[in-house]
């Protein structure tokens, strides 16, 4: 989407005007500290050279090293990297850990890749980048399109480049090489806390919070059967071919088994196969958009029947929409908060390799949840002073008041 950066900008001076913040400090955040781009020249399986294009935005370094994924997806351009690079600032002071903000990317269909060409271009990822990143410094993740190998492949091409094996700078690795027990599943669980906490506040009852959730990835897929195998109904579910839906819930075991078969949800047993736009409009109490940006916008929010939008993605609400949502009296839970499981356990991974000693899973567990409890804590509290059910806005005070403190003490 074009402009999806001034969007982004546009939240931030909205939570400047409320705050009655107009300083220095606030003018440092409206723009990236450095803008990267490189060529990535790739041998290709035809003996063929092909130069792809490599972004990384270091947004903002004032409370620890930048830090954010890096996504490998066809429409990858540099104002998506800027803007998801702005919100893992963001996201990184709510939670309140020691990380700036920071975003990479390259415009490429990996399906159209070979094991070899996509080991090929990762290692040229991290060559091109090499003098840019590092444990202190900048430390990339997975998104959208990469996985634990592809970290693997980058820790292994930076640690010949510089002598050293350094696990510390990327997480989001396979436990084999440093990775953390339970990080594949931490932005899943993590939203899933945050999920428990906001029925508990709001005294909505378990029985009475039905899901529908948009994405079967990463972590659509891992919050839909946490909650499930937690008692919730899960009545939809949906990956990129489109959804199911069953007003009764859905055996979400048996939905899990149809994907990996089949290779989607569509055309479970017992279900009505829904569109992707259908789900989004289902009489439920909770939606979980964990797929795209923007697929909540002007033209269908005011259909939107849940009370409750939990932003497991990343973006899944357009400026536009949000007013008319809260206005609806839906709260939205804001991605900086509801997906932050996802860095905040990169950053246990960090330590553990920093540190050179493993935690077990249940350490691992307890202390995501208490991040993310105190991180819903601080900002619910924020909401209710102001009296209003704007979550984003109170997120973004949380972390705007902690930002714009690093930068006044440190002294630019
Ligand atoms: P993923 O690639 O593992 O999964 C994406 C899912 O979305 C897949 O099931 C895919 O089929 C589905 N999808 C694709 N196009 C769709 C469409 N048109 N309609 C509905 N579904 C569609 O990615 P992921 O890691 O699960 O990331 C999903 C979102 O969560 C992104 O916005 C990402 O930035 C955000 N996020 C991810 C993490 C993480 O730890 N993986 C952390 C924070 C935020």
């Amino acid at each position: 989407m074009a402009n999806q950066f001034k969007e982004a900008i546009n939240q931030l001076n909205k939570v400047a005007r409320i705050m009655n913040l107009e300083c220095d400090e606030l003018e440092i955040l409206r723009r990236p500290d450095r803008i990267l781009e490189v060529s990535l020249p790739v041998l290709m399986d035809n003996g063929r050279m092909k130069v792809f294009t490599g972004y990384r935005v270091q947004y903002n370094n004032t409370r620890g090293p930048y830090k954010g994924g890096i996504r490998f997806h066809p429409q990858v351009n540099l104002d998506e990297v800027k803007t998801l690079a702005f919100w893992m600032t963001i996201k990184c002071a709510v939670a309140d850990i020691p990380y700036g903000g920071g975003k990479g990317g390259i415009a490429v269909d990996t399906k159209t890749l070979s094991q070899g060409e996509l080991e090929r271009l990762t290692r040229a990822y991290a060559r091109g980048f090499a003098n840019f990143i590092g444990p202190k410094i900048d430390i990339p993740a997975p998104d959208v399109g990469t996985n634990p190998q592809i970290m693997a492949w980058l820790m292994d091409e930076y640690s010949h480049i510089k002598g050293e094996n350094t696990p510390a700078v990327v997480t989001g690795k396979p436990v084999e090489v440093g990775g953390s027990l339970g990080r594949d599943t931490a932005t899943g669980l993590g939203g899933f806390y945050v999920f428990e906490q906001v029925l508990s506040k709001l005294k909505l009852a378990k029985s009475k919070a039905s899901l529908a959730v948009q994405g079967f990835g990463n972590v659509g897929m891992n919050f839909a059967m946490i909650a499930y195998r937690a008692g919730y109904k899960v009545a939809a579910v949906s990956d990129s071919r489109g959804g199911i839906y069953n007003a009764k819930g859905l055996n979400m075991e048996e939905v899990l088994a149809h994907k990996k078969t089949t290779g989607s949800v569509v055309d479970f047993k017992n279900s009505k196969n829904v569109t992707n736009e259908k789900l989004l409009e289902l009489p439920v109490e909770v939606l979980a958009p964990s797929a795209l940006e923007n697929v909540i916008n002007e033209k269908n929010a005011g259909r939107i029947k849940a009370k409750i939008i939990l932003e497991l993605a990343n973006g899944p609400t357009a400026e536009a929409a949000e007013a008319k949502l809260c206005q609806n009296g839906i709260l939205v839970v804001p991605d900086v908060l509801a997906n932050a499981g996802g860095v905040i356990a990169s950053y246990f991974e960090w330590v553990q390799n920093s540190r050179q000693y493993y935690w077990e899973q249940a350490r691992m567990d307890n202390r995501l949840k208490d991040k993310v409890t105190s991180a819903l804590k601080k900002v619910w509290q924020t909401m209710a002073a102001r009296g209003d059910n704007k979550m984003r806005d109170a997120a973004y005070i949380v972390a705007v008041e902690r930002l714009a403190a690093s930068l006044r003490i440190r002294g630019i």
